[in-house]
This record gives structure tokens, sequence and C-alpha cells, in this order.
């Protein structure tokens, strides 16, 4: 399992795109996946997309010969999402599909997209759809298919196995903890919002635990902080921890404070990723 950190911002930040993660996952069943790995983006606000068309991975040629090398280089489109989790809507995670359903439509795509995420998520993203782009719905024409996700939901995708839980974020906006399995690594995603004693146990054990991380400490309403983080990355045993969303100024600010004190966790690791940053689990 391949995590690339594509976005590690907050809704505001001029300097850091939209928090989103693309997490690739290799030998998982589907014809049509790129790489021999399915690939699964992790929400997709307003600046996400030109931070995913930066930093994901680009396609490897799968007949590869002497004369038409494996891996034909940098002309190589970037590949295509194969399922888009939207863990809230808010409009820096989920107001970046307009422009990226259209993108796939330029690029000619052709297979499946998947895109769950709480009730309503087919409607929401067509709304979105169209506001951004009039009339232009018709030109998506890959199978598209929706699927509205509840806390303490489990399933698979591309042989991936999915749960879910509420974190504290938003009545307007719930927002729900994802979770991924595959071969004995697994990834957490918290998307936006404070743990909950059910987004805790879903994190239980995990190898990766994305969390964002508002404020510095204290109860920020509706936010999770470095501290709240480390105690329950803790609690949780995971082995490494990835903080994200951190606010702007927090950031801009005090970012070698929140190294330095990363740096000193024990039992586990603990990092605070930039645009690009790859984590690579692996069983
Ligand atoms: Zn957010
Ligand atoms: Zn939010």
């Amino acid at each position: 399992m391949r995590i690339f950190f594509l976005g590690v911002g907050e809704a505001f930040d001029e300097t850091y795109p939209n928090t989103s993660l693309l997490v690739s996952v290799p030998g998982v069943s589907g014809s049509e996946t790129e790489n021999g790995a399915a690939h699964i983006l992790l929400d997709c606000g307003f600046t996400a997309p030109a931070a995913y068309y930066r930093y994901a991975p680009r396609g490897v040629e799968e007949k590869g010969s002497e004369d038409q090398p494996g891996v034909r280089g940098d002309e190589q489109r970037v590949i295509q999402p194969d399922v888009i989790w939207i863990s809230h809507f808010h409009g820096d995670h989920f107001l970046g599909l307009p422009l990226m359903l259209l993108r796939f439509w330029e690029e000619g795509r052709k297979k499946e997209l998947v895109i769950f995420g709480p009730e309503g998520v087919e409607s929401k993203v067509w709304s979105a759809f169209e506001l951004a782009y009039p009339g232009f719905r018709e030109r998506i024409d890959f199978p598209l298919f929706f699927l509205d996700v509840e806390p303490l939901m489990q399933g698979e995708l591309f042989g991936v196995r999915w749960a879910t839980a509420a974190n504290a974020h938003s009545a307007s906006a719930p927002c729900m903890t994802l979770r991924l399995d595959h071969a004995g690594n697994s990834m957490v995603y918290s998307g936006d919002g404070r743990p909950t004693s059910a987004s805790g146990q879903l994190a239980q054990g995990a190898d990766l635990l994305v969390h964002e991380a508002y404020a510095l400490e204290g109860e920020p309403p509706g936010h999770g902080t470095v501290a709240g983080c480390l105690e329950l990355a803790r609690g949780t045993g995971t082995q490494r921890l990835a903080l994200v969303h951190v606010n702007r100024n927090v950031r801009a600010e005090r970012a070698g404070e929140i190294r330095g004190l990363l740096d000193t966790v024990e039992g586990f690791s603990a990092m605070m990723p930039e645009p690009g940053a790859v984590v690579v689990l692996e069983s």
C-alpha cells in the first residue's frame, strides 16, 4: 500500500493545497486498474485537483517491449483513480470534483469510477458539477457509480476492505473517518473533526493514521489538535501518525516547533508531511 500526500492544507491555505491523499493498493482485482494497482483518492477539495496532477504517479505501459519500454516517461499521463472517497460535504473536501470529472472526460476516460461518501453524495456531486459546468453532464459517459455510506458501515471495493466511523466535526456536514485494509496493511484517514470513541476504535492497530490537527492543543470546536492526535495514536497502537489540515497560521509560524515535538515521540513515528510525500506500507 502506497500513500501519496497530494495536499496537506486546510480550506483557506494559500500555500498548501487542500488535504487530499491517493492510496495505491497493488495486486487487487479489476481489469482496468493501472500500474497493477487500484487507486483510491481520499477527498477532492477546491485546490486538490492541481495537486493531484502535480503529485499523483504516472501510468506504466502494461505491455512493455524493447521498442516500447514499460515506462514511457514523462509523456505518460497521470493515472486516474478508480475510487474517490468524500469524507464530508465541505468545499475543501469535495468541490474539486467538477474539475476532476471533466478532466477525466478530456482524457478520454473509459474505465469505471466509484464515488463513495455521506448520504446524498450523488446529488451533491451533480449539483456542484452543474453549477461549475452547466450542460456538460452528458459528456461524463464513463461508468460512474455512487455509494451512500453511513458511520459504522463496511464493505469492499477493488479487493480493498473499507470501514467508517463518525467523528466530531459539523452538524450541517457530518464527517466520517475511513479505514482501508488490504493484505495485512491498513491506513486510516480522519477527514475533518475531533476523534470520537468510534473513530478511535476504527483506528486500532492501524499501520498509518492520517489525522487532521487544525490546532496545536486545547478544544477547538469541530477540529483535532496536535496534542490530541498524539494521544489518539498512543491509545490506538498505530505505527505511524501523519498530521494534516493544520491551520495555515499555526503551520506558517510553528512548523519547526511541531516537528521538534513529533521527533521526540516514542513508541510510534510521527510526521507532518509536505505535499508530494509518499509513505509505503509493506506487510
Ligand atoms: Zn477541511
Ligand atoms: Zn470540514
